[in-house]
């Protein structure tokens, strides 16, 4: 299957969605992530390449790193917007199952280098207040 014919299948607003995720980098909750944790005085380095998985905001201090992760592309367990399109099952399949194969290697990696990792799911980015506990929970507990 042809990529433009594969574009040709998905609505116009769908399209948009998947381009941006695609591109991976500054998109909306990425910013969203971002201008939280430095509104609570956290600084951090964007998509360092030397680290496995180029992880979107890295903490060098704290030897932490945040992922935020579009639902669709990187399969969110249980959340409805994780699907696979029914139109060429079987290539979307192989797709999302690569990125998801691709971020477990990255996490494993990150861990056995002794970082920390925390994974904001685009989903969540919606509740502001939720998300705040969770990226301070994360960026206040101790290393041991
Ligand atoms: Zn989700």
């Amino acid at each position: 299957v042809r990529a433009d014919e594969l574009m040709d299948i998905v609505s116009r607003e769908k399209r948009s969605q998947m381009m941006a995720g695609i591109k991976g980098k500054n998109t909306k909750p990425e910013l969203v992530v971002r201008k939280l944790v430095h509104g609570m005085g956290f600084r951090y380095r964007l998509h360092r390449k030397d680290l496995p998985g180029s992880p979107d905001l890295v903490f060098p201090r704290l030897k932490k790193v945040i992922f935020v992760h579009g639902c669709f592309w990187h399969r969110h367990p249980g959340c409805r917007f994780a699907y696979t399109p029914k139109s060429n099952a079987q290539f979307w399949s192989n797709k999302l199952d690569g990125n998801t194969k691709r971020d477990e290697l990255a996490l494993t990696a990150l861990d056995a280098l002794g970082w920390q990792v925390l994974i904001v799911w685009e989903c969540e980015v919606s509740d502001l207040p939720a998300l705040s506990r969770k990226a301070r929970l994360f960026l206040e507990a101790d290393q041991c």
